[in-house]
């Protein structure tokens, strides 16, 4: 090390950089979203050898490793198996908070679909049924769905 810089203490600077990118979603994940905009419509697929239901859908079975081809459409109703509420505004968060991460199982899954619940908190637990509410300017993603609301 240099002598002029043996009384030098490192500083660090924390910041956040914007890196603008786009990615494919793949075939089966662009039916999914292609179904929620242009049809309001939740699809999963089934695999065939275990009957797993899959929403989103997979490409694999994440149980037995096949390949899945058989399309189901969901219902838009589900229960909500986990939440947390969310009660600070932080940037990048889908919407202003309040509101709810859930895991929320749709009728005829069996794994559970992520999504936000906005209102009703004070009355959300385990087992509340709730419903997708679809935007109405759907843009071809997850928040096409516009958040699930208590039934
Ligand atoms: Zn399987």
């Amino acid at each position: 090390m240099s002598e002029w810089l043996q009384d030098v203490k490192d500083l660090t600077l924390k910041g956040q950089i914007k890196v603008p990118y786009t990615w494919s979603v793949g075939e089966v994940g662009s039916r999914f979203l292609v179904a929620l905009r242009d049809e309001k419509k939740i699809i999963g697929n089934r695999c065939k050898n275990c009957s797993t239901v899959y929403v989103p859908p997979r490409k694999n079975c994440g149980r037995c490793f096949k390949d899945i081809d058989e399309w189901v459409e969901l219902g838009s109703k589900g229960i909500v198996t986990a939440y947390t509420i969310v009660r600070y505004d932080y940037p990048l968060q889908p919407t202003k908070a309040p509101f709810a991460y859930a895991i929320i199982k749709l009728d005829g899954a069996d794994v559970g679909f992520v999504h936000i619940i906005k209102e009703g908190l004070d009355k959300l637990k385990m087992g509340t049924r709730v419903r997708a509410s679809f935007k109405e300017d759907r843009k071809g993603n997850i928040l096409d769905i516009d958040s699930f609301t208590i039934i």
